[in-house]
């Protein structure tokens, strides 16, 4: 903290690096984090105390919105974890068994892929769709990989490397006529996208916390369709139980019904304050402007990029459906100097290299040149800070 005070003396700081982690909060999540933590601080479902009642009152206000933010039919089909990498292994290793088909993008990040290729060492079959820049998965190849035995189709709805947006709606249709369970990762996508679980056929989605839902590092969460079952990863840590009404057996038991059943251990209280107040920011400010903002600045940013020499802009070509993040390589300098000079040089943040992704690099063949410089602005960002940057980008270059 000392060293960043010191450079901010010198330096015009600007955070571009949203993609990995939002910065700023909305200023009203700074202050619930601090007031719950100075006059708070009970712990949900455990002692029956003011404290405790009201960190249950917290967590139930957050469930609430978030399944507003998602159109999921009750609170109560969402789970917060830690982050959505949490979320996406639950959903794996907890539906998928032994002899079962899983398809899956060629965008996908790490934490899709990582798990995958695990469960692909215990008997569980994998399938690969090819994606394209531009238009996200292949629907038609996806049609023709849907077998007897898939149980279930992952994409990302925002791919965090190139910024490509897959239709989530027409692979929902997709794999609801043909009986398959829909998975979607929206780690990028959960705030600033519409996202309608019922109206888009997903039976089980991602989402981080910290990202464009503002709230704090630690927080994700999980949505379950009614009815969807998923075996538990973590078991026991929640305190749901009836004395006298319960066998001995039943209290041994993992609880049945969700959330208990995949939500073990002591939640993140004031990770889920933050990010309750977050999505109060995002339903009072709209998705649609937030959206529109981003990919106003998105546009921005790419017109000024393909203006500078040596630049090859990897993203998608178009204005609307797409992510706001943007994947550039020069012709001679590496991504990891490009992204150093900028840090150190003009004091803005961006990320270099695969982005947690080795899949989409794969696809698009940027592993040898190091990957990439992303850019991933958000709703705080504004325009004279894209121009300072692509400023920076040309003088480098
Ligand atoms: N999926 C995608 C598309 C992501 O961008 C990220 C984060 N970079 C993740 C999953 C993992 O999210 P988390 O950091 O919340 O685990």
């Amino acid at each position: 903290m000392n060293d960043l005070k010191k450079r901010d003396t010198k330096l015009h700081r600007v955070y571009l690096d949203n993609a990995t982690t939002s910065f700023p909060k909305p200023e009203s999540v700074y202050r619930v984090v601090e007031c719950f933590m100075r006059d708070c601080g009970g712990s949900a479902g455990r002692s029956g105390h003011y404290a405790a009642i009201e960190a249950q009152r917290i967590i139930d206000d957050a469930r609430l919105l978030c399944a507003g933010l998602l159109n999921a039919p009750s609170p109560q089909n969402i789970i917060f974890t830690p982050n959505a990498t949490t979320a996406i292994n639950i959903a794996l290793k907890g539906i998928l068994s032994t002899n079962d088909n899983v398809v899956f993008g060629s965008f996908e990040h790490n934490a899709v892929t990582r798990p995958l290729y695990s469960l692909s060492k215990c008997g569980i079959s994998v399938t690969k769709i090819e994606s394209d820049l531009d238009s996200g998965l292949d629907k038609e190849q996806l049609k023709n990989a849907i077998r007897s035995d898939t149980r279930l189709v992952i994409c990302n709805h925002v791919s965090n490397v190139f910024g490509t947006e897959n239709d989530v709606v027409g692979i929902g249709r997709i794999c609801r006529e043909s009986g398959v369970l829909f998975m979607v990762d929206a780690a990028q996508s959960a705030g600033v996208k519409l996202i309608d679980v019922q109206g888009m056929c997903i039976d089980l989605l991602a989402f981080s916390g910290h990202k464009s839902l503002f709230g704090l590092q630690g927080t994700g969460g999980l949505y379950v369709a009614s009815g969807v079952q998923v075996r538990p990863l973590i078991e026991g840590g929640t305190g749901s139980a009836a004395v006298g009404v319960m066998s001995s057996d039943e209290m041994f038991e993992q609880p049945a019904k969700l959330p208990d059943k995949l939500e073990s251990g002591t939640i993140n209280t004031h990770g889920i304050v933050g990010l309750a107040a977050g999505l109060r920011f995002i339903f009072e400010t709209g998705i649609d402007r937030i959206a529109a903002k981003e990919l106003e600045l998105v546009s921005r940013l790419v017109n000024g990029l393909q203006e500078i020499n040596g630049i090859r802009v990897i993203s998608p070509a178009k204005k609307f459906n797409r992510g706001s993040v943007v994947s550039f390589q020069h012709d001679s300098i590496p991504p990891d100097q490009i992204a150093a000079i900028l840090d150190t040089g003009f004091g803005i943040a961006v990320r270099s290299g695969l982005h947690c992704a080795f899949a989409p690099h794969q696809t698009i063949g940027t592993i040898k040149s190091g990957g990439t410089v992303r850019i991933s602005p958000n709703y705080f960002n504004n325009e004279s800070e894209i121009d300072y940057c692509i400023d920076a980008i040309r003088k480098i270059s």
